[in-house]
Protein backbone atom coordinates (compact mmCIF):
# COMPACT_ATOMS: atom_id res chain seq x y z
CA UNK A 1 0.00 0.00 0.00
CA UNK A 2 2.91 2.38 0.40
CA UNK A 3 3.74 2.35 -3.05
CA UNK A 4 0.09 3.93 -3.50
CA UNK A 5 -2.14 1.33 -4.64
CA UNK A 6 -4.53 0.21 -2.56
CA UNK A 7 -4.22 -3.81 -1.95
CA UNK A 8 -8.14 -4.55 -1.13
CA UNK A 9 -9.83 -3.04 -4.16
CA UNK A 10 -7.05 -1.79 -6.72
CA UNK A 11 -7.38 1.53 -6.49
CA UNK A 12 -4.89 4.33 -6.86
CA UNK A 13 -6.37 6.96 -4.81
CA UNK A 14 -4.02 6.12 -1.71
CA UNK A 15 -2.65 9.27 1.07
CA UNK A 16 -0.13 8.98 3.12
CA UNK A 17 -0.45 10.02 7.02
CA UNK A 18 3.18 9.73 7.21
CA UNK A 19 3.97 13.63 7.29
CA UNK A 20 1.18 14.05 9.25
CA UNK A 21 2.16 16.15 13.05
CA UNK A 22 2.00 14.93 15.67
CA UNK A 23 2.55 11.41 15.17
CA UNK A 24 3.20 10.96 18.61
CA UNK A 25 3.88 12.41 22.47
CA UNK A 26 1.12 13.15 25.02
CA UNK A 27 -1.25 14.13 22.54
CA UNK A 28 -1.38 11.79 19.83
CA UNK A 29 -2.96 8.37 19.60
CA UNK A 30 -1.31 7.54 16.25
CA UNK A 31 1.24 5.20 18.20
CA UNK A 32 1.38 1.96 19.73
CA UNK A 33 2.65 0.76 22.71
CA UNK A 34 5.59 -1.53 22.42
CA UNK A 35 7.03 -2.05 25.69
CA UNK A 36 6.50 -0.51 29.35
CA UNK A 37 8.03 2.72 28.47
CA UNK A 38 7.94 3.19 24.74
CA UNK A 39 5.19 3.67 22.13
CA UNK A 40 5.68 3.71 18.57
CA UNK A 41 4.91 6.44 15.98
CA UNK A 42 2.85 5.26 13.16
CA UNK A 43 2.50 5.80 9.28
CA UNK A 44 -1.46 5.69 8.06
CA UNK A 45 -2.13 5.29 4.52
CA UNK A 46 -5.64 5.41 3.50
CA UNK A 47 -7.65 4.22 0.49
CA UNK A 48 -9.90 6.90 -0.11
CA UNK A 49 -12.06 4.59 -2.63
CA UNK A 50 -12.77 1.87 0.21
CA UNK A 51 -11.51 3.39 3.53
CA UNK A 52 -8.92 0.57 4.20
CA UNK A 53 -6.17 1.97 6.16
CA UNK A 54 -2.86 0.09 6.94
CA UNK A 55 -0.30 1.08 9.78
CA UNK A 56 3.05 1.28 9.45
CA UNK A 57 5.59 1.65 12.85
CA UNK A 58 7.60 4.73 10.90
CA UNK A 59 11.17 4.14 12.42
CA UNK A 60 13.77 1.16 12.55
CA UNK A 61 14.48 2.11 15.97
CA UNK A 62 10.86 0.89 17.38
CA UNK A 63 10.96 -1.64 14.46
CA UNK A 64 14.29 -3.51 16.45
CA UNK A 65 12.56 -2.41 19.93
CA UNK A 66 9.99 -5.16 18.74
CA UNK A 67 12.27 -7.62 17.67
CA UNK A 68 13.56 -7.88 20.79
CA UNK A 69 10.62 -7.44 23.73
CA UNK A 70 8.02 -8.71 21.89
CA UNK A 71 6.95 -12.89 21.11
CA UNK A 72 7.11 -13.63 17.27
CA UNK A 73 3.91 -14.67 16.28
CA UNK A 74 2.87 -18.21 14.67
CA UNK A 75 0.99 -20.14 13.59
CA UNK A 76 1.81 -23.23 15.45
CA UNK A 77 1.23 -20.82 18.42
CA UNK A 78 -2.10 -20.30 17.23
CA UNK A 79 -3.36 -23.70 17.24
CA UNK A 80 -1.50 -24.52 20.55
CA UNK A 81 -3.33 -22.04 22.42
CA UNK A 82 -6.09 -24.27 24.52
CA UNK A 83 -8.93 -22.60 23.96
CA UNK A 84 -11.60 -22.57 26.97
CA UNK A 85 -14.40 -24.22 24.93
CA UNK A 86 -15.38 -26.77 27.45
CA UNK A 87 -18.92 -25.11 28.30
CA UNK A 88 -19.47 -26.76 31.96
CA UNK A 89 -23.12 -25.37 32.40
CA UNK A 90 -24.85 -28.87 33.12
ZN1 LIG B 1 -9.18 0.56 -1.57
Amino acid sequence: MKNGRCPKCDSSQVFSGAEVFPKSGPFACNAIPISLTAMAALDNYVCLDCGLVESYISTAEDLETIRRKWPQASAAAETATPAESTNPSD
